[in-house]
């Protein structure tokens, strides 16, 4: 028996390194575009990056927002809303 290659092993975990954990392991219908850790850089045009990831600034590493929530998901807090003002308009 053949060990895998660094190939192999990691067409065997796509996610891996673009993603903190597998997608499609976190809440039912978010996506990573939901999660208060996408994060965009802006080199030569924008690029979805998972912020709990050692991201490059490489294709490698960038996400597809529209990807199932992983299970390290966090909601967005709100921004303006009720709970920000403690539950005052
Ligand atoms: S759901 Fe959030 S933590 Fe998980 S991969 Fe997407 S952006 Fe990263």
């Amino acid at each position: 028996m053949t060990r895998p290659t660094m190939e192999e092993l990691r067409a065997q975990l796509p996610w891996r390194g673009k993603y903190a954990a597998p997608p499609g392991t976190g809440p039912e219908g978010k996506t990573c575009h939901d999660c208060a850790y996408l994060i965009y850089t802006d080199y030569r045009k924008r690029h979805p990056k998972c912020g709990r990831t050692k991201y490059t600034h490489g294709d490698a590493t960038t996400i597809k927002t529209r990807t199932a929530a992983c299970r390290l998901f966090e909601a967005e807090p709100a921004v303006g809303g009720a709970s920000a003002l403690g539950g005052m308009e």
